[in-house]
């Protein structure tokens, strides 16, 4: 039976848990909040929704000593970005947030995977590893999962076809300094620069740019309007956990560990992965135009000094 523990049922932890629920991703699904009665009343609640599901879920508040048996352990505990904050501000809070859960967690006797949403993302996932010393391919951050699902929506609204069609990847951090690369984004088998480049009429690259501007600042946008995002964070980390249950192998753009993949070394950063039952089984390394390499690699000097900034 797999279990999945959710720490932190806030916003983005019950939508990634309702998620769950409604595509019967995890047979058991352990919600763990700093406050047990908020956590069991996600519970009570959820489980309203079972007599119109398919198939039966448990659902239930918990405790640490719940992850011992845990497939996967998910971290969306945290403080969330205010309004004019980036997810850069949230660093040092979070870590210490981080730390003190990942121990407690590890002292359960956990020996799954976890997979981190807690912001800034790429640095937290290297915090938890720190702490748990798990090896690097079983923690895992969501990564640009959802800025590449945002840019996808944006490109299919644009080209007018489904989202699924649409194969285009941001890489990089899960902020301001996230990459599009447009040299491997693709409407099925035609490359999008292409389709612009052979209907100047129609298609323009500005538009491209905004359709990548808009995904990097849309929580900026959403956070303005309503405080914060969780929807779309919760069907990528759905998504994300299906893939690692039922080992599709699928690729994301996860939180992955750089060991000399694209000249780097010793750093969490969202690069495509391949992901399945043991974690990331594979980084893959894409050939980077030169544009794509220096921004990216920018990227990655500014996880590094954010991660070296924190005092854990
Ligand atoms: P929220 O304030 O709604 O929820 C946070 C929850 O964490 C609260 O329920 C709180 O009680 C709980 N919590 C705090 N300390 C805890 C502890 N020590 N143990 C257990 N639970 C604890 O915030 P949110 O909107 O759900 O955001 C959560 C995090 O997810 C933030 O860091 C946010 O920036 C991040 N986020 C990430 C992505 C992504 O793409 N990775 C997207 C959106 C939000």
């Amino acid at each position: 039976m797999d279990r999945v523990v959710v720490i932190g049922v806030g916003n983005v932890g019950a939508s990634f848990a309702y998620a769950m629920m409604m595509q019967g991703t995890s047979d058991e699904i352990v919600l763990i909040d700093r406050k047990f009665d908020f956590a069991d009343a996600h519970a009570q609640d959820m489980n309203h929704s079972n007599t119109f599901l398919t198939k039966q879920i448990k659902i239930r508040a918990g405790n640490y000593s719940d992850c011992k048996d845990a497939k996967i352990v998910c971290i969306t505990a945290g403080l969330p970005q205010k309004e004019g904050q980036t997810r850069l501000d949230l660093a040092q809070d979070n870590a210490m947030l981080m730390k003190m859960i990942v121990e407690q967690i590890m002292e359960s006797g956990f020996d799954g995977i976890l997979l981190i949403a807690t912001n800034p993302v790429d640095v937290m996932t290297h915090v938890a590893q720190k702490v748990s010393k798990l090896p690097h391919s079983r923690v895992i951050g969501s990564g640009t999962t959802l800025d590449s699902a945002r840019f996808r929506q944006n490109l299919a609204q644009y080209f007018d076809v489904n989202p699924k069609h649409v194969h285009a990847k941001v890489i990089g951090e899960h902020g301001d300094s996230s990459v599009a690369l447009w040299s491997s984004a693709y409407i099925g088998p035609k490359p999008i620069l292409d389709l612009v480049n052979e209907n100047p009429d129609k298609y323009k690259f500005e538009d491209l740019n905004k359709a990548y501007e808009d995904a990097r600042d849309a929580a900026y946008d959403i956070i303005k309007q309503k405080g914060s995002t969780y929807y779309g964070i919760g069907a990528s980390l759905n998504y994300i956990t299906k893939s690692i249950l039922d080992d599709q192998k699928n690729v994301a753009s996860l939180s992955s560990y750089l060991q000399g993949e694209y000249n780097h070394d010793d750093v969490y950063i969202a690069v495509p992965s391949l992901i399945g039952r043991d974690g990331v089984v594979e980084v893959l390394s894409l050939n980077l135009t030169s544009t794509e390499r220096e921004k990216f690699d920018y990227s990655v000097e500014l996880m590094k000094k954010t991660m070296n900034s924190i005092n854990l």
